[in-house]
């Protein structure tokens, strides 16, 4: 067992943000079917609120959006 001390000058954020709010980011992904709302990608991906349709991807925010844009696909999609 050794006690290794970080070197100095190295910094590293790995934060995790999960219970902030989501804000617009490279890893978020705004909701077809709830426009202004935005899902983290990791999460959506993770609760199965991902569909494919005509070739994009669409993250969904919630539970609630999922049967709604099943029901609908053409009319959230993007043109
Ligand atoms: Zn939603």
């Amino acid at each position: 067992m050794t006690d290794r001390i970080p070197a100095a000058g190295t910094t590293s954020h790995d934060h995790d943000h999960d219970h902030a709010p989501v804000s617009p980011g490279i890893d978020t992904a705004e909701c077809p079917v709830m426009p202004g709302r935005f899902v983290a990608k990791a999460k959506a991906e993770a609760r199965g609120w991902v569909r494919r349709y005509a070739g994009r991807t669409y993250w969904l925010c919630c539970a609630g959006c999922v049967p709604k844009f099943d029901a609908d696909p053409a009319k959230f999609a993007v043109a």
